[in-house]
């Protein structure tokens, strides 16, 4: 049990990556709390999912995006639990256009909720990781934050921003033994990615040297890698999990 007596917060986990990555953790003895935005019936499924297998675990709804919301929500999580070890950046949204298309709207929305939340929940955790001397950070960045896509320069913007906010707050938390680190993950089988058309979907598996996408369940084996102990040399580094898309 890696992850035995150790609580983790994941975000956005009502479903995809994030339910995936909270299943994993709750298999290794995590407690987890699980956060979503609107998805009351997802987050209590994916806890549903972590107790019927004897795991432990609450519910925390908040939007990520909101800093009034997100302190109140740590707060709680606190009051319940007395800690958070291990914090995981996950959840994020998409709003694709073309550049010359894209409203201001959809670029602000896609900056606020993946690179701001990131922000707003690891400056809040780890005010308090910092008290406790220990603590494991792990952002959800994308492969189209280092290698860019067309249709996606607001999420690519917000993708890369989380790189070098990784990088920044690696050195500044190292001193009190606190890692972060991103991972980015290239096509993964989720909703995100199923509403992609068929044709998009053949012109990235073209692109993918070990010709086929990735399950959830495996991004959230390195995500939980992440926030063991076995990475503990680990920090300010970016690890892609493409199938070779992107080296
Ligand atoms: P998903 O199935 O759309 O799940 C994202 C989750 O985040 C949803 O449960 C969503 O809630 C939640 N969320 C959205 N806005 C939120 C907010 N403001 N506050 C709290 N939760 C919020 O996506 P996924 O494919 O699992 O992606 C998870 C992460 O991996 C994202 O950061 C994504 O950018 C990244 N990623 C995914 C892929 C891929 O191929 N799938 C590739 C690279 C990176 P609702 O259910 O309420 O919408």
């Amino acid at each position: 049990m890696r992850l035995s007596g150790k609580v983790a917060l994941v975000t956005g986990s009502a479903r995809g990556i994030g339910r995936s990555i909270a299943e994993a953790f709750s298999a290794e003895g995590a407690i987890v709390v699980v956060n979503d935005v609107g998805n009351d019936a997802g987050a209590c499924e994916t806890l549903a999912a972590i107790t019927a297998s004897g795991g432990n675990g609450t519910v925390e709804m908040f939007d990520v995006s909101d800093a009034a919301q997100v302190d109140a929500g740590v707060k709680n999580i606190l009051a319940v639990h007395g800690r958070i070890d291990v914090l995981v950046n996950n959840a994020g949204i998409t709003r694709d256009n073309l550049l010359l298309r894209m409203s201001e709207e959809e670029f602000d929305a896609v900056l606020r909720v993946n690179l701001k939340g990131t922000y707003l929940l690891t400056k809040t955790v780890t005010r308090h990781m910092m008290k406790q001397r220990s603590g494991k950070v792990v952002n959800i960045s994308s492969v189209v934050g280092m290698m860019g896509n067309a249709g996606q320069s607001n999420y690519a913007a917000a993708k890369a921003g989380i790189i070098g906010f990784t990088k920044a707050a690696a050195r500044e938390l190292a001193p009190r033994n606190i890692t972060v680190n991103a991972i980015a993950p290239g096509f993964i089988r989720t909703a995100m990615t199923a509403g992609l058309p068929e044709a998009v979907q053949k012109t990235f598996l073209a692109q993918i040297p070990l010709g086929r996408f990735a399950e959830p369940q495996e991004v959230a084996q390195l995500a939980l890698f992440l926030s063991t102990d076995a990475s503990s040399y680990i920090t300010g580094q970016v690890i892609g999990i493409n199938g070779g898309m992107y080296m």
